[in-house]
């Protein structure tokens, strides 16, 4: 259950990381955050960079990392 202080801010702060949630690749690329280039790989659009793909076994499924700026997008299945 996510707290309404967590809310409040989200409101403001949409690119905050708040808690220990991770935006999905999914969502990143409907947010414009992550662009698909014409091989399909994912690159980060504010660097123009290819995500690298993490190994964290802590995570559900994949993570893709942006070797840039260091935001990570979680791929879920
Ligand atoms: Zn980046």
């Amino acid at each position: 259950m996510e707290s309404k202080t967590n809310r409040f801010l989200r409101g403001f702060l949409p690119e905050a990381r708040v808690g220990p949630s991770m935006d999905s690749v999914r969502k990143g690329l409907r947010s414009g955050d992550i662009e698909k280039d014409t091989y399909e790989r994912l690159n980060c659009s504010g660097c123009e960079v290819t995500l690298e793909t993490k190994n964290d076994p802590d995570a559900l499924g994949k993570v893709r990392r942006c070797p840039e700026c260091g935001k990570e997008w979680q791929r879920i299945g």
